[in-house]
Order: structure tokens, then C-alpha cells, then sequence
């Protein structure tokens, strides 16, 4: 099992502390697989938390085990500072009951941000109500919506392909998040489509999060960018710096950051790799 650098009080104790020591400083803590937790001005915001072993008993006993390689970096029930939650798409990893269901009791006015296309899926897993979702499509108004501070676009994924529901809405997406003067892009589970280093929500981003576990053979609806693809389309759009994401949880995803670095090497381009509970600042204190 890999231990987080920081989990549980160690890590809230950081969380607590980053806040009081730079609170005009951009904050990012891994919190495994796709999760990650972004602080700016004492704000908080979480992107596609996965942090019960839900998958691991569901699929205990079959082809899919998903046993947890990484040990959780905190409890969900233990946020209870969250302002907004997003679900990049349907899968269990990304929109997942028992951690959201945790996350809202913890939270009363917390505001989940997934795809129009999900958002039935996301209201019955969450058990969220109406006015506590809100729900963006890439292209389809609104695609971008102000929620308690932070500033959250909808762009295009293609888990393998870009795929439209029947009524024409992006089931998979991922975010652009501005807190302040900061760009933060969670890619959610994407590979590189055509055209998709122009969009002008994806110009001028410091952050971009990237998934690096690539295509699962035989996978259907699983695809991912490769560690070398992560960094080139990091590159490509000129992201000040690129963080590698979507390895490390499960067995059945044995991906790991090595390729993805020596590839951002070769391209110039500013990459980190967290540790599960490590933080990333940007910005000054002050
Ligand atoms: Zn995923």
C-alpha cells in the first residue's frame, strides 16, 4: 500500500495551515486518482473526489477488482470546509455516491458542477438537490457559471471519443477553474482530439491536470491520455505547468509518471508530480 505524504489530521492540519500562512497563494493537494482539492482565499473547491473503497467492494470477486493501491488521504465526512464539488463524468471514480453523499453532510450549501448530460446520474448519486447542482455543457449555454467565487468553465473530453448524448450534450468534460487570477484545467478522462489545443477556454492556464493511464486493452469507454500524450498536449497549449493524475488507486492501473516526466523534459515544459496529500503553492504569501 503507498501511504499519502499527508493523510488525515496531518493533512487538514495543512490544509488549515495554508490558509493562515498564504492565504493569496493558489493551494493544491492531491488527493489520488483524479482528485484533487484547490484553495484560494480560503475558498475551497474539490475536483472528482474519490475517497471511500466503494469501488473495491463493488467489484470485489470480479475481473475488475479495483483493490486500492494508494491509501485514502482523508475521510470525506472530514471536509466540512467545501464550497464546490465537481464530476467530470459518470464513472465511480469521478462521481462517486458514498464520497458526495459524505461531502454533503459535512457541507449544507454545497454546490455540485457536473455535465448537463450527467445531471440526472449526479442528482441520484448525490442526492443533491436541485438548486445545489449546477450543470454546464461545453457547448451548449451556460457553459460556464460563477459558484461561490471561483469561476468554472465546461470544455470537451473524449474518453476515448467525444461523445454526445441524443439530445447533442457532452457526457464526458472537463473544467477550467479560475480562482483570482488563477487557471487551473482538470482535463477529467480524456485523450487528444483534434482541435482541442485552440480552444480558447484551454489558452493561458497555470495549472493543467492531465490523465497519464492511457488506453486499457480491450477497454471499451476507458481511454486515456499516455504519460508522453499528457505532456504534449500540455505543451500544446502552453500550460505553465503540467500534473500528472490517474494512476497510483488501482491495481488494474498500473500507470506511473516516469514516461510522462522525461517526455515534459525533452518538450521544455514545467511539470510535478504529487505525492497522494501533497500540496502545491503557487503564488506568493501575503
Ligand atoms: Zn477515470
Amino acid at each position: 500500500m503507498i501511504e499519502p505524504l499527508l493523510k488525515d489530521d496531518a493533512f487538514l492540519e495543512d490544509v488549515r495551515r495554508a490558509r493562515l500562512e498564504a492565504p493569496a497563494a493558489l493551494h493544491l493537494w492531491w488527493l489520488g486518482q483524479s482528485g484533487f482539492l484547490l484553495q484560494w482565499r480560503g475558498r475551497h473547491l474539490l475536483f472528482d473526489p474519490y475517497l471511500p473503497d466503494s469501488l473495491a467492494r463493488k467489484h470485489a470477486g470480479t475481473d475488475r477488482p479495483h483493490v486500492r493501491l494508494t491509501a485514502r488521504v482523508v475521510a470525506p465526512e472530514r471536509l466540512d470546509f467545501i464550497d464546490v464539488v465537481t464530476s467530470s463524468h459518470n464513472h465511480t471514480d469521478h462521481l462517486d455516491a458514498e464520497t458526495l453523499r459524505a461531502l454533503a453532510a459535512a457541507n449544507p450549501d454545497l454546490r455540485l458542477v457536473c455535465a448537463r448530460a450527467n445531471l440526472p446520474m449526479a442528482a441520484e448519486r448525490s442526492g443533491f438537490e436541485d438548486d445545489a447542482l449546477v450543470d454546464l455543457d461545453p457547448e451548449a449555454e451556460p457553459r460556464s457559471a460563477k459558484v461561490k467565487g471561483f469561476g468554472i468553465t465546461a470544455v470537451p473530453a473524449a474518453h476515448e471519443s467525444v461523445e454526445l448524448n441524443a439530445a447533442g450534450l457532452h457526457r464526458h468534460v472537463g473544467f477550467v477553474v479560475q480562482a483570482g487570477p488563477w487557471r487551473v484545467y482538470h482535463s477529467g478522462d480524456t485523450v487528444r482530439f483534434p482541435g482541442m489545443e485552440r480552444l480558447p477556454a484551454l489558452q493561458d492556464v497555470d495549472v493543467a491536470i492531465l490523465p497519464i493511464n492511457g488506453r486499457r486493452p480491450g477497454g471499451r469507454n476507458a481511454g486515456n491520455l499516455t504519460g508522453p500524450e499528457a505532456a504534449e498536449l500540455a505543451r500544446a497549449i502552453r500550460a505553465r505547468l503540467a500534473i500528472p493524475c490517474h494512476y497510483g488507486m488501482f491495481e488494474s492501473d498500473p500507470a506511473t509518471p516516469e514516461a510522462f516526466v522525461r517526455r515534459c523534459e525533452e518538450l521544455g515544459q514545467a511539470c510535478r508530480v504529487l505525492q497522494a496529500g501533497e500540496r502545491l503553492m503557487l503564488g506568493g504569501r501575503g
